[in-house]
């Protein structure tokens, strides 16, 4: 049997004639690049996401790189975030200039560990006048930058307290998480349970490249924001910072969203729930198996879920992982890995000075995680191939 990590050709069979049809009313438009497509695109996430305000863009990592521009992130300033996340969450903080100033994640969620970022405001921080300034660095810290790896929300509640205290906004990384929602004992800021991901911070970052959740035909993004001004700046920073034509108030870039993936996203959107759903209870069938399977000892099924897990990956930790992968890739089930460095370890951020172990739980997350098949259309037959391949390989090491 063969197990694909996703299967996009799935997915494109089931819906081909309404995207082919999205598809051909732009072709006939002939209007590529922003126009009616994208702000009905921006007005549908806006409401699926729960934010009054939504700015296509080009990539999630431009979503990431313009929040941080509308929040005039630069050289001398530094943004709190997890080192255990793909590369472009620390990667836009630096191209500004900026320094990712990185706090250890939580063991079982694997998201940023609100207990680390108060230590380091607590015991490293202090103010100078309106500044936030790091005594080892001396630089000012200036946000706070979490991820809802995975598909599930970090604990937004205890970063809004810091953000108040400490006057920080917050930039959402959910470019893993459109629809996810805090729940029960998430409680964000006194806000109803519910709360979506993207909806919560100063500003929330979406990617759709074809791997994620919603997923367009190529590169595309989106910002959301319930804040009017600063979603009128990241509008203006999207097109090099002008409103009118040919006229500049600041530099910014070509952030923009073309009408063929908005067209595209538009046909996805109405199927997202259903798949969601189709994500979720993959999830609850793996766990069911797994522990069936008697092999808890050796592989770690992610915790029971706090509010709405959309599942963009599903991620065990196990034991001889990398031995484990290749059992089962030859066996024709793929998997992943992410991530297998943490970015305090990666070449590019040696300057920043760290140790392997100054985050030991990034670390060891980086040497256990595997990712498995967890793609909608997956199914119950290759879910219990999976299962029993890797209750194979720990029979197999007896
Ligand atoms: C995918 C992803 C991004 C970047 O999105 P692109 O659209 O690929 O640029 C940023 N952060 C996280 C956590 C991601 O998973």
């Amino acid at each position: 049997m063969q197990v694909p990590l996703i299967d996009l050709k799935a997915q494109y069979s089931a819906i081909r004639d309404e995207i082919e049809a999205a598809i051909r009313e732009v072709s006939e438009s002939q209007y590529f690049v922003l126009g009616p497509k994208v702000e009905e695109f921006e007005r549908r996430i806006a409401e699926y996401s729960g934010a009054r305000h939504a700015i296509g863009v080009s990539s999630g990592t431009d979503a990431l790189l313009v929040a941080l521009m509308a929040l005039d992130i630069g050289p001398g300033d530094e943004v709190i975030t997890t080192p255990y996340t793909f590369f472009a969450t620390a990667g836009t903080i630096a191209r500004l200039g900026a320094r990712p100033l990185f706090c250890d994640i939580d063991g079982p969620t694997f998201n940023l560990d609100p207990s680390a970022v108060a230590d380091f405001l607590g015991a490293e921080c202090e103010r100078d006048g309106a500044d936030l300034v790091n005594t080892r660095t001396g630089g000012r810290v200036r946000a706070i930058l979490p991820v809802h790896l995975f598909g599930q929300m970090a604990d937004m509640d205890a970063l809004l307290e810091f953000a108040r205290e400490y006057g920080l906004p917050i930039v959402e990384d959910a470019a893993q998480a459109i629809g996810a929602e805090l729940g029960q004992g998430q409680r964000a800021g006194g806000l109803r349970d519910g709360r979506r991901a993207g909806s919560i911070g100063a500003i929330g970052c979406f990617s759709f490249f074809p791997t994620k959740n919603l997923g367009a035909f190529g590169d595309a993004g989106m910002c959301v924001s319930n804040d009017a001004a600063l979603a009128e700046r990241i509008r203006k920073l999207r097109v090099h910072g002008g409103h009118t034509k040919y006229l500049h108030d600041e530099v910014g870039g070509n952030f923009r969203l073309d009408a063929l993936q908005a067209a595209v996203l538009l046909v996805k959107l109405d199927h997202l729930d259903r798949w969601t759903e189709s994500r979720q209870a993959n999830a609850v069938r793996y766990g069911q198996l797994i522990q069936a399977a008697g092999i808890e000892e050796f592989v770690t099924a992610p915790p029971a879920r706090q509010g709405r897990h959309i599942f963009n990956q599903y991620v065990i930790r196990a034991q001889h992982r990398d031995d484990l992968r290749t059992w089962l890739a030859e066996r024709g089930v793929s998997t992943e890995i992410y991530y297998p460095l943490a970015l305090h370890e990666q070449a590019c951020f040696a300057n920043l000075g760290h140790a392997a172990d100054d985050f030991p739980n990034a670390r060891r997350a980086a040497a256990e995680t595997l990712a498995l098949p967890i793609y909608p259309e997956l199914t119950a037959a290759q879910i219990e191939y999976v299962v029993a391949s890797i209750a194979g390989f720990y029979r197999s090491r007896r």
